[in-house]
Formats: C-alpha cells, sequence, structure tokens
C-alpha cells in the first residue's frame, strides 16, 4: 500500500483515507518498522475506506456535452459549443458553455464560476427576505462564498454568514434548509434546542433536507 507520512509534535499515530491517497500523521519518535506495522494492522480498514470513497467520488456529477445536472430543483442539460470567448448561459433546459477549447477541466471550471454567480444572487436574495421576516437584518454583516471542503454553511459571531455555492445543485428544500441553517445561527450561535425549535419553525422538514445533505451532498461536488 502507498501511503505519505507527515511527521509532526502529535503523540499518537492516525490515518487520514482522501481518495485516492492515504495519510499517516506520525509523532518523530515512531521509528518507520513500527509505522509499517500499524498501517499492515489498518489495512483492511483502509481498503474498505478508499472503496466507499471511489464509489462516491464515481458519483459525483461531470460537466461534460449532453450530461444533465440539477440545478435549483430542476434538471439541465449541459451543451457545449466553440466560440472565440469564454461564455456560460442558460434557458429552460440547458447550460451552454461555450469557448475556444472546452477541455473537461476548462469546461467544469467555466461552469463554476457560472454557478458561483448563480449562488451570490441567489443565496443573497434568500439570506435577505429570511432576515427581514425574522426582524434580524441588523445581525446580518456579510455574505460570503466559498467552495468550503469541511461544510456547506457557516456563521460568524460577527454576523458573517457563508455558504458553499455548490449547494445550488440541490433541491429546493434543501437550499432553503441551508439559509434557515446559517440565519438562524445570527440569533443562536450554536446547535441548541432552541436552535433547532427555531429551525423547525421556519423549516419544519429540515430532518428530511439534513439527511439529504448527508447522504447526496457529496454528489455536488463535481468531477
Ligand atoms: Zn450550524
Amino acid at each position: 500500500m502507498v501511503y505519505k507520512i507527515v511527521r509532526s509534535q502529535r503523540k499518537t499515530l492516525a490515518i487520514h483515507v482522501r481518495y485516492p491517497n492515504v495519510e499517516v500523521r506520525a509523532p518523530y519518535t515512531i521509528s518507520e518498522r513500527q509505522l509499517h506495522h500499524f498501517v499492515q494492522k489498518k489495512s483492511a480498514w483502509i481498503e474498505s475506506k478508499l472503496l466507499i470513497q471511489s464509489h462516491k467520488h464515481g458519483e459525483r456529477y461531470q460537466i461534460s456535452e449532453n450530461n444533465i445536472i440539477p440545478f435549483m430543483g430542476n434538471t439541465k442539460r449541459i451543451l457545449c459549443t466553440k466560440a472565440t470567448k469564454n461564455k456560460v448561459t442558460a434557458n429552460e433546459d440547458s447550460i451552454i458553455i461555450q469557448g475556444p477549447s472546452l477541455d473537461s477541466a476548462k469546461r467544469r471550471s467555466l461552469f463554476e464560476h457560472w454557478l458561483k454567480a448563480q449562488a451570490q444572487d441567489e443565496l443573497t436574495t434568500r439570506t435577505h427576505a429570511l432576515t427581514h421576516r425574522l426582524g434580524i437584518e441588523n445581525q446580518l454583516t456579510d455574505i460570503k462564498f466559498r467552495k468550503t471542503k469541511s461544510k456547506w454553511g457557516h456563521c460568524t459571531s460577527q454576523g458573517i454568514v457563508q455558504y458553499n455555492w455548490l449547494i445550488l445543485m440541490a433541491p429546493r428544500h434543501v437550499i432553503d434548509y441551508l439559509v434557515t441553517h446559517e440565519v438562524c445561527h445570527l440569533i443562536h450561535l450554536n446547535h441548541s434546542k432552541q436552535f433547532w425549535q427555531l429551525v423547525g419553525d421556519i423549516h419544519p422538514t429540515y430532518h428530511e433536507s439534513k439527511k439529504w445533505l448527508k447522504e447526496q451532498g457529496h454528489r455536488l461536488w463535481l468531477s
């Protein structure tokens, strides 16, 4: 098994599996041999993690000609055409990607750029509508958009709400839930009972949306 070793001041050994890479984090004091032995012992666990992750990776949406992808609760077909300038437009049933050389990386980056702009429009509007409804417009200081790895949204004590713009490919109820979740943090900056009570008052089916994100969210990471 191929793995990368990262030494540090840490006290214990840990294995991090992120398909297709395996990383072993180790203290300076552990010998190469001990380390190898540890990885051997955990090899079945590592293999099974890699397998699950590679399966999930394969479920990611792909931005290629004629593929159908979800967008705000609908589906749209990807169409690619040669043009002198890079441009992305959308109509009722398709998203048209244009450019001089559309290899897979370029298609994806053009699409992502477009998606981020859509998210900025849509999520800003929704966030303001909800803070207005709750009478907490003053609590919100800024809205940021970032493709974060670990979570879909975030809210700081300074009143900055942050969204991962890939969420625009989720169903509408999930988009609603994410906005509700982050805006409710402007009132309760924790996951207390009161917080979930408020989320439930605004978005009664939040359990379902949470479940969707947990089970399907990985697909929105385009490949
Ligand atoms: Zn939260």
